[in-house]
């Protein structure tokens, strides 16, 4: 690896494994994102989707051809197909209101991760606690299953409405408090 990088990674205490799980992340996330966008501003794209997935027994086969609308000799593992086809199920069948998620569910949450926020790490007490969608809600609704995550105010407000986040996350466990 060149030395600036491994400086980097050394002098920060960040592993390259970290940097390859958040950079596959991403580049699915990515590419979710554009057939997301792709189908929502072209009806035609849309309907040919929802063609493709009625004609095609097998939804990874759908999947397939639905991304080489898209990209052009692309290449995804097995787990990467099921992964966007859940998502864009999900967006295909997204209701326009939201769900209200019980308490229960967001205590379950909150403990789960150590009642610490998902990006910074920062210890959260259940009132400050603020429930996120991973995939935005705008992206799938409410239509996937363990889609959410607790983070303080200051993480939630910088994730908005984005995808495609996880290589920033790394560096925002870097940013100060303020
Ligand atoms: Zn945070």
């Amino acid at each position: 690896m060149d030395d600036v990088y491994a400086v980097f990674l050394s002098n920060n205490n960040i592993s390259v494994n970290d940097i390859m799980r958040a950079l596959h992340k991403d580049v699915r996330e990515y590419i979710f994102e554009k057939i997301y966008l792709g189908m929502k501003s072209d009806k035609k794209k849309m309907h040919r989707i929802i063609r493709i997935y009625q004609q095609n027994r097998d939804n990874c086969d759908a999947v397939r051809k639905i991304i080489s609308i898209f990209f052009k000799n692309y290449e995804m593992s097995q787990e990467d197909i099921t992964w966007i086809d859940g998502c864009l199920r999900a967006a295909l069948r997204k209701k326009e209101t939201r769900k209200s998620i019980s308490k229960e569910i967001r205590t379950g949450i909150w403990n789960k991760q150590n009642k610490r926020c998902a990006l910074c790490g920062k210890p959260l007490n259940l009132s400050n606690a603020q429930l996120d969608h991973i995939i935005p809600w705008d992206f799938v609704g409410d239509e996937l299953n363990d889609n959410y995550q607790i983070l303080c105010a200051r993480c939630n407000k910088q994730k908005n409405n984005r995808i495609a986040t996880n290589i920033k996350q790394i560096i925002s466990r870097m940013i100060n408090e303020y």
